[in-house]
């Protein structure tokens, strides 16, 4: 056999350059290949004899199972996410892939942290997560829809601020709106929401609002959405989008 590759699991961040961690740059420097969601490699610079294995967004477990061959083969082999990709992305698919297939157990595996899209939109919006939060992926590719609406009421009966990723799709336009409806049900009206989109890409827009006049038409598979706690308020600013606080202290008193 050849010399032992390795797999690197990287994240991009949520978009640009700056956001990405100076060991993520190195390790798509350093890879022989990239493997991932076409359109994250093509976030990837270009770099000559490097190979790029694209594929679409459904078959993540394929994509862990060949990094692993590849890596077998010798290769260095850098596992493309966007954001962290610990959160709703390929670590769970490479450790998963790892767990079945014993024989890959003594491969290099490091999983390499990345900016997520909820804390990359918090930045815009002051301090939304100051205090204690939760995220829930509103996609049911990988599990059922009666799990996500489950867990929304859990998030709001436990007063937790709630970061939705994948609030919408094309095959899933109407998600957003069965969860607003669902939370408009246990939260109050003036409940701080924040649409964020494309946060820190050219086509950014934020959009601060209550869960009263939220209307998710907006959304799309580019937005995060955040969902305040009955402590979280809105902070009006002259000259921008309002701040959304989640205070560091909570009383425990409102439900
Ligand atoms: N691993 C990624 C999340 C992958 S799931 C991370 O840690 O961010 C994909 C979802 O992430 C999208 O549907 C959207 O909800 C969110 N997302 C990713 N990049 C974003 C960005 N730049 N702005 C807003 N939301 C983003």
């Amino acid at each position: 056999m050849s010399a032992t590759g390795e797999i690197l699991v990287v994240g991009l961040g949520p978009g640009p350059e700056h956001w990405r961690t100076p060991e993520v740059s190195a390790a798509l420097e350093r890879a022989t290949d990239l493997v991932g969601y076409e359109p994250y490699l093509a976030r990837c610079p270009e770099r000559p004899g490097q190979a790029r294995h694209g594929s679409d967004n459904r078959v993540e477990l394929d994509r862990a199972r060949l990094a692993i061959d590849l890596a077998r083969a010798g290769r260095i082999v850098a596992v493309v996410s966007g954001g962290d990709p610990g959160v709703f992305a390929m670590a769970a698919a490479v450790v998963e892939a790892v767990e079945v297939d014993e024989a890959a157990r003594d491969l290099p595996v490091t999983v390499m942290p990345g900016v997520s899209a909820m804390q990359a939109a918090a930045a815009r919006l002051g301090a939304p997560l100051g205090h204690d939060f939760c995220a829930i992926s509103l996609s049911d590719n990988l599990k059922p829809w009666t799990l996500v609406e489950k867990r929304l009421r859990a998030a709001a009966n436990g007063d937790f601020v709630i970061a939705l990723y994948n609030p919408a799709s094309k095959a899933r336009p109407t998600r957003i709106f069965e969860a607003f409806d669902l939370l408009r049900g246990l939260k109050v009206g003036s409940t701080p929401v924040a649409f964020a989109r494309a946060v820190g890409r050219p086509d950014e827009r934020i959009v601060v609002t209550t869960l009263a006049d939220a209307d998710p038409t907006i959304v799309d598979m580019a937005t995060l959405v955040i969902i305040g706690s009955s402590e979280s308020r809105l902070i009006d600013r002259p000259d921008g989008t309002p701040w959304i606080l989640s205070p560091r202290q909570a009383s425990g008193g409102a439900a």
